[in-house]
């Protein structure tokens, strides 16, 4: 079976040091799965990670960073897409603030706790460190949305959107990845999840957990998580909900990859 993210992360030291070009471990491992990036990239390798080398290699070379080519269009297509946009106007909308350096206008906005800053022509943080092409892509969609609306305070499901049947399936193989992993680690699942600035809230249902995360300002998630009862025969479950105004903002394929993004961070946590 092929090496994952989450396989590579749990090899990485996990400081977030940024001494390989990334901001974090997790953009790190992505690149190096998705990418064809060298793990020797990263100085503080453990031996794990060293002995997992040559495999990485093998895949890599079976072509798996041949998807950089793919993700290269895209970005340079959104790119191009939201050039023309008057990034003043939309920033309030979508929850950011505006800017401009030598000329340049900005956007600069909260993704997952980490302020980054959306030039039209590339996604930085603040350290200069460029955001990998996954998350600029997803960046680049939400501005595109120009969104404009408030949170509606009514929950709904991935199911209900509109043209979503034949991508459920997506969204069940992370919920279920992520209620596997957490089985039987409620309070891990609550310490990870503060440790994301998740709030807990109390909506009526009858979920050991109730979390809300703020990945982007105007896209909140609800993540519900029921501990697995092996008395009962009950396996643990999760369900992510998401605010009623989430289209005006996301489309489908943005979603998920925010969601996978959500469980991968709760994972690697
Ligand atoms: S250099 Fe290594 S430890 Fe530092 S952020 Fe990159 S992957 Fe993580």
């Amino acid at each position: 079976m092929a090496l994952t993210v989450m396989e590579v992360l749990k090899t990485l030291p996990r400081t977030n040091c940024g001494d390989c070009g990334q901001a974090t471990c997790l953009a790190f491992a992505t690149r190096v799965i998705k990418e064809g990036e060298e793990l020797s990239r990263c100085p503080h390798l453990s031996e794990a990670a060293q002995a997992m080398a040559g495999e990485v290699e093998s895949q890599q070379a079976a072509g798996v960073g041949r998807r950089r080519e793919s993700i290269a269009i895209a970005l340079e297509t959104l790119q191009e897409k939201v050039a023309p946009l008057d990034f003043a106007g939309l920033a309030g909308g979508v929850g950011a603030s505006y800017g401009e350096l030598d000329g340049c206008p900005y956007v600069d906005l909260d993704y997952f706790g980490h302020r980054l800053r959306v030039f039209k022509d590339k996604v930085c943080y603040p350290e200069g460190v460029q955001a990998n092409p996954w998350d600029a892509i997803l960046l680049y969609n939400y501005l595109a949305s120009q969104g404009k609306m408030d949170a509606t305070g009514t929950w709904i499901t991935f199911q209900t959107l509109p043209n979503s049947v034949s991508k459920t399936k997506t969204l069940k193989r992370l919920e279920g990845e992520l209620a596997a992993h957490f089985a039987g680690k409620q309070p891990k699942l609550a310490e990870a999840a503060a440790l994301l600035q998740a709030e807990p809230v109390g909506i009526a249902q009858d979920a050991n957990l109730q979390l809300v995360f703020r990945p982007l300002p105007q896209v909140p998630v609800l993540l519900l998580f029921w501990e697995a009862d092996p008395e009962e025969d009950f396996p643990a479950q999760v369900h992510y909900l998401f605010d009623g105004n989430v289209s005006d903002y996301l489309d489908l394929e943005s979603l998920l990859f925010l969601v996978e993004q959500l469980s991968d961070r709760l994972m690697a946590a």
